[in-house]
């Protein structure tokens, strides 16, 4: 069937991607791109970096709109529902309520943070998604002295770092035995504490909040640990997560038992796992079958939504590649000044191996049944890109062993050539 009318819901980077993909590649039709942030599409990650900070505005973060596309474009706007039968979405505009039409369909709704366990409205508490948390929290930020972040993954620690360098002071209370251990594995877990506590982050490790208590103005004014400890607070973030956004496809048939679940081409499936036609899906909202890992994943990051994006748009139109979307992903988090980058997907790793301890870097090989399956790098730089290959093709330690020497000997011949010639 030839598209005529295609909405899609979401216009953050994964939704704009396939916008632009789906015209670079032909299609004329009608388009619709639906939002409810009305500062959409800008660069998410800098909600938790430059925009908190204040380095950058929204001026600078704004994703420019694609030059020409003809989509029209609904910010502001929310989505209520979908009905699979009559092949319309629902939406609601200041009070307005309207149905949309359509016969293709991208799903790129991201995620929403999830609930705080300690309710909604408390003044000082916050939770970071979009540019307004960002800013609601920056101007608290600036009169406050203390700052507890609740949950030690990357976003709270990345908020740990920007308030340091505010000069804040900062706890961060953590249920695991170390941040992100779950992902990275223990040498590189610890790097990251050792960062922190360095900057002068006191980390709580394996605690938990027992309570958040208000001061006379109702403002939060304390967090209660489980253990009994009380430590003062101005301003609580709550980074406990993210949800997928699909409350509004609650009850259409279309699976949302994990993110809004697809095959491997990214083609929707319903209730009884059947694929819909017309219906795909991109970026964080998704699980996905990824052929590289054999199993069904759902992943975060930025460059991955790109990718997804402009492989939906294909799918939609039937010029995909049929071996589905195949990944590994990639990820980055700035803190202090230095980059954590990954490639692949350590979950389920079963073997840690650094492959350079050097003072100013740290990289990590992840293996799994002997094959490799992810790499971690801190201030890596550029480096880290060249373990793309051997991720690919589950490259064995030695393999990794003996390209990481390769790499350094070819560094360091070039280090000598640079000098030689200084
Ligand atoms: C604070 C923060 C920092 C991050 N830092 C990094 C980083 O350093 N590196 C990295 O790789 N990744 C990072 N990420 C992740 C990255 O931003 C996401 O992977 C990426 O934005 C996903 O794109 P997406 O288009 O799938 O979804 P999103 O960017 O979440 O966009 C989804 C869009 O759908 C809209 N929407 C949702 N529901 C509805 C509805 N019912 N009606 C109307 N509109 C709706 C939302 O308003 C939103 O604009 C960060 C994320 C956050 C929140």
């Amino acid at each position: 069937m030839v598209l005529k009318n295609v909405v899609i819901a979401g216009a953050s980077v994964a939704g704009v991607t396939a916008a632009r993909e789906l015209r670079a590649q032909g299609y004329a039709g009608h388009l619709t791109v639906i939002d409810r942030d009305p500062h959409s599409p800008y660069r998410r990650p800098e909600v938790s970096k430059a925009l908190l900070s204040g380095v950058l505005g929204l001026d600078k973060v704004s994703m420019p709109w694609p030059e020409g596309l003809d989509a029209e474009r609904l910010v502001g706007v929310e989505l209520t529902g979908l009905d699979l039968a009559a092949r319309t979405v629902s939406i609601s505009s200041e009070g307005e309520a309207r149905e949309i039409g359509f016969d293709g369909l991208i799903i790129a709704t991201g995620t929403v943070s999830r609930p705080s366990p300690f309710g909604e409205g408390i003044p000082g508490v916050h939770s970071l998604r979009n540019y307004t948390d960002s800013i609601k929290m920056r101007d608290e930020l600036v009169d406050a002295r203390n700052l507890v972040v609740v949950g030690g993954g990357f976003i709270g620690l990345e908020v740990a770092a920007v308030a340091r360098a505010l000069g804040k002071s900062v706890t961060v209370v953590e249920a695991a035995a170390l941040p992100l251990e779950r992902v990275f594995g223990e040498e590189f877990s610890l790097q990251l504490l050792k960062n922190h506590q360095l900057q002068g982050v006191d980390v709580r490790l394996a605690a938990t909040v027992a309570s958040l208590e208000r001061g006379d103005s109702g403002a939060v004014s304390e967090v209660v640990l489980g253990d009994g400890s009380r430590i003062p607070a101005d301003v609580v973030l709550v980074a406990i997560g993210s949800v997928p956004a699909t409350a509004w496809l609650a009850g259409s048939g279309i699976d949302i038992s994990q993110g809004v679940v697809c095959d491997a081409t990214c083609a929707v499936l319903d209730e009884n796992s059947d694929v819909i036609e017309g219906i795909v899906a991109a970026g964080d909202a998704v699980t996905w079958y990824n052929s590289l890992y054999r199993r069904q994943m759902r992943v975060e990051h930025w460059t991955n939504a790109i990718e997804q994006g402009a492989y939906a748009a294909k799918r939609l139109l039937g010029i995909h590649d049929p071996d589905g979307f195949v990944s590994a992903p990639y990820f980055w988090s700035d803190q202090y000044g230095s980059r954590i980058q990954s490639i692949g997907s350590t979950f389920g790793h079963d073997e840690a191996v650094v492959l350079d301890d050097d003072p100013e870097l740290l990289l990590v090989a992840y293996l799994q049944n002997g094959r490799l399956v992810a790499v971690a790098g801190m201030k890596a730089g550029a480096s880290i890109f060249r373990y793309r290959a051997l991720v690919n093709s589950g490259g064995s330690l030695d393999d990794v062993r003996s390209h990481a020497r390769a790499l350094r000997e070819a560094a360091e011949a070039k280090r000598q050539v640079l000098e030689r010639t200084a």
